[in-house]
């Protein structure tokens, strides 16, 4: 039976007699107040049980914020504004969107361009990707006459190219050391077979695992290491051992290298300590992950937790850190935050603080970019600004 068909099956029929009208509106009176009062319970019930429900359950009673609610039938415990957010979109108030965010532009970056960049992680996790050619150049009749190589056909990706020119010039004006002796830079895939085919015959598998990175697992593949050692008296140094190799340990990382394997790091890394690879990772990261006392693992897992919508690196001249958001920028120094890669595209927006001109974008070979902001290179945007009424 439905609700329809009960009502008028109950309807009272009309009676003629009028002490029995007044006594029956009486009682109609009685019950109308009674069923008045007990609608009133069933929406308090209603009402406070509503709010205990898990917030997935949207069949409930929606409040309309506009509307005056009978907030003293609410509990006590719970302030009227509470039960209000919980079901309605407050999110009109407070100021425009715009305004909570500062001024940005945006570039868009090819997700393969996550494998490229000089702060690319290549380990025994993460192999080079070869797919894209690195531009290389070869040091013989291209370098400055104050250092030595022990094979002519050595090469580094070109880009780096003068940067390491120019650390070994700055070298030898302050050391008068023209001993330093380049044994190794970028090398192809068949290169790295040939020295592991090489190291195992040598010295066997198990230690030559520790010393020579599988084909393909090499930073040597990128063009951004080089192997380098003292030869001085017919004899060779690592920089450690001999006084003249204080000066690269030292300055290495100003000019954006790190000694890359310390016996310290061995574990994480996965290779032993190698004092003669040197790998490119630019500045200020090189003087950083020194001063930080971090191997590149660690380092790459520390930048991660820096991003344009939370906490952002400020990397000081003088090396110090703090981290802050995009409003109150710095007027020296870098500031570096990490994009993760946007995998549901081909490519990847990158916001940028607008008016910085100078800035690098470098994959992780992971899964995503790390931005680099000069923030000395600040112009003002010669954006037109919006007109307002
Ligand atoms: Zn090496």
């Amino acid at each position: 039976m439905s609700n329809r068909d009960f009502y008028e099956s109950t309807t009272s029929p009309v009676k003629n007699n009028d002490r029995y009208r007044r006594a029956s509106s009486l009682r109609g009176a009685l019950i109308c107040a009674v069923i008045f009062l007990a609608v009133i319970l069933v929406s308090v019930f209603v009402i406070s049980s509503n709010r205990e429900r898990p917030a997935e359950d949207t069949g409930a009673i929606t409040l309309d914020p506009t509307a005056t609610y009978p907030y003293d039938t609410i509990p006590a415990e719970t302030s009227p504004e509470t039960v209000v957010t919980e079901t309605t979109d407050l999110s009109f108030i407070g100021p425009p969107p715009a305004l909570t965010e500062p001024d940005s532009a945006s570039i868009t970056v090819d997700n393969t361009q996550i494998t490229r960049g000089d702060l690319i992680l290549i380990n025994g996790q993460h192999p080079y990707s070869f797919d894209i050619p690195e531009k290389q150049t070869v040091f013989y009749g291209n370098k400055s006459p104050c250092y030595k190589l022990s094979l002519a056909s050595i090469s580094i990706d070109s880009d780096l190219f003068p940067l390491f020119d120019q650390m070994m010039i700055d070298f030898s004006t302050a050391t008068g050391c023209k001993d330093l002796l380049i044994t190794s830079g970028y090398r192809t895939y068949e290169d790295q077979e040939e020295i592991m085919a090489s190291r195992v015959a040598s010295m066997g598998a198990e230690k030559a695992a520790l010393y020579v990175a599988n084909p393909g697992h090499s930073e040597h593949h990128s063009g951004l290491a080089l192997d380098m050692v003292l030869f001085i008296g017919g004899r060779q140094y690592y920089f450690p051992e001999h006084e003249m190799g204080a000066w690269i340990i030292e300055n290495a990382p100003k000019y954006g290298f790190i000694l890359r394997y310390t016996e310290e790091m061995s574990a994480l890394t996965g290779c032993a300590a190698e004092p003669w690879h040197y790998r490119y990772i630019g500045t200020p990261h090189a003087q950083l992950v020194t001063d930080l006392g971090l191997c590149y693992e660690q380092y790459v897992e520390y930048l991660y937790s820096f991003t344009w919508e939370e906490d952002r690196l400020f990397i000081a001249p003088d090396g110090t850190t703090t981290t802050g958001d995009g409003f109150h920028l710095p007027a020296e120094g870098h500031m570096v935050y990490y994009v993760p890669a946007n995998m549901e595209a081909d490519s990847t927006e990158i916001l940028l603080p607008l008016g910085y001109d100078v800035y690098s974008v470098s994959g992780d070979n992971v899964g995503g970019f790390f931005v680099t902001v000069d923030l000395t290179s600040y112009a003002e945007p010669t954006v037109d600004a919006p007109v307002i009424d």
